[in-house]
């Protein structure tokens, strides 16, 4: 079976990697030359762990190219383009684009959008089409891809046709996870509702943290491991910290907000977690200047530059806004992240020694393991704002009292 994957970023490269893994064949398009040169010469245009070995390792089932006409005899086609964000609302170009283009160049018509996209945007594509896409929504995280693909937790598959239904319901079998089979407006909101969820999880234990760092004896990091234990709970994205970034939950929930509101329904709780998540580096900078005085002058250093850790994703990224804000107001602000080697407009160190030295201040922003065991013994001020260390060693911490 030939499978065609339209767009290589994070979700269409792991995608097209793990497929060819699985004995398909892969032909991976993307419209960005640089990208598929980058690809046909054996590297990866990419940070993302494990794809670069897949891809090599399957180097006989995969085929990188721009041109369209390459899918012409697919039997199945994911489309994984990018769906950014446009003023507050969903840019849906890029994929009634690549269906323009596939229905152009290929006989293919058992297609699904992998792409988080608003509900009813299957119905569009028919319209302008002719062609009922299947609704195949992707949940895997950047830095864990890999995994997550070869192991979701659900495959979710909305559609009409099921006849092409079942072809995506069989292509991913092999992972055993439940398949919720619906509409495709279903399927459509069920990634939108579990991203909006996860990200309003996020600002409410962030909310919780504001609390805590007014109570004496509360620490969040506590409080959240204690509440965590509960499963209706769950430990999972109640770690306080700068707020969510990264290149699905800022857009993700601005999307369905503007969405609902324009279909008459204000989602009120989604909004207020937008809210909350916009403020939060700001929030940070004026607690620690409340503290320790103005950071103009200082020489700060920021550990952590992606959105997360284990990936060279700066969409949306709130160390990066982090350290953006702080050049703003005058700091002399060095960064280190393990992966990121370089950035515009920001200086970023090879090794975290270089940003630590000699600095007033050290902020870990991200949470990567490498941060745990540093020596922090050549900075003035150990700040810690995802809570990723032990009582006590950083002066400042997210969500514990500070008595300034
Ligand atoms: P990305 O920006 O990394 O990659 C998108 C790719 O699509 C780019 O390489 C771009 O050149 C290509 N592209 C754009 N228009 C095209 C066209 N007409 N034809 C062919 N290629 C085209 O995006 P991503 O992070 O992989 O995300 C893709 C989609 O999956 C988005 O809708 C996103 O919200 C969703 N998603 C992302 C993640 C994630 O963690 N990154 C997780 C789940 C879902």
């Amino acid at each position: 079976m030939k499978i065609g994957i339209v767009g290589l970023g994070y979700v269409g490269l792991v995608t097209a990697a793990v497929l060819a893994d699985r004995g398909y064949e892969v032909c991976g398009i993307d419209i960005d030359s640089a990208k598929i040169s980058t690809l046909n010469s054996g590297s990866i245009p990419l940070f993302e762990p494990g794809v670069q070995e897949l891809l090599k390792k399957n180097a006989s089932n995969l085929s990188f190219s721009t041109y369209y006409s390459d899918l012409k005899d697919a039997d199945a086609i994911f489309v994984c383009v990018a769906t950014p964000d446009r003023n507050g609302e969903i840019n849906l170009d890029y994929v009634f684009s690549a269906f323009s283009s596939i229905i152009t160049n290929s006989q293919c018509r058992t297609i699904a959008i992998k792409s988080t996209v608003i509900p009813g945007t299957a119905s569009k594509v028919f319209e302008k089409t002719g062609i009922h896409p299947v609704s195949n929504p992707e949940f895997l995280s950047e830095g864990t891809a890999v995994n997550d693909t070869l192991h979701p937790e659900r495959v979710i598959i909305g559609g009409i046709d099921e006849r092409d239904i079942s072809v995506f319901a069989d292509i991913w079998a092999f992972t055993g996870a439940p398949v919720v089979k619906t509409t495709n407006e279903s399927a459509e909101l069920i990634k939108y509702a579990s991203n909006a969820f996860l990200a309003t999880k996020i600002s409410f234990i962030n909310e919780i943290a504001n609390l805590c760092e007014k109570i004496p004896g509360c620490d969040v990091n506590v409080v959240a491991k204690g509440m965590g234990y509960d499963k209706r709970i769950s430990p999972y994205f109640l770690k306080a910290g700068l707020g969510f970034g990264g290149s699905c939950f800022p857009k993700d929930t601005q999307a369905i907000a503007s969405y609902a509101a324009r279909n008459g329904e204000r989602l009120r709780i989604i909004e207020s977690a937008i809210e909350v998540n916009s403020i939060r580096v700001l929030k940070n900078i004026e607690r620690i200047e409340r503290k320790y005085g103005k950071l103009a002058g200082k020489k700060v250093c920021v550990l952590g530059l992606a959105f997360k850790d284990n990936t060279d994703d700066l969409r949306y990224s709130k160390s990066w806004e982090l350290a953006s804000k702080l050049s703003e107001i005058g700091a002399k602000v060095k960064v280190y992240d393990p992966v990121i080697k370089a950035s515009t407009d920001i200086d970023v160190v090879e090794t975290p020694q270089e940003c630590i030295k000699n600095s007033d201040f050290t902020i870990v922003s991200n949470e990567s393991k490498e941060f745990l065991n540093l020596d922090y013994s050549a900075t003035n001020i150990l700040i810690d704002l995802r809570g990723i260390m032990e009582n006590n060693q950083a002066d400042l911490k997210v969500g514990v009292f500070d008595k300034n």
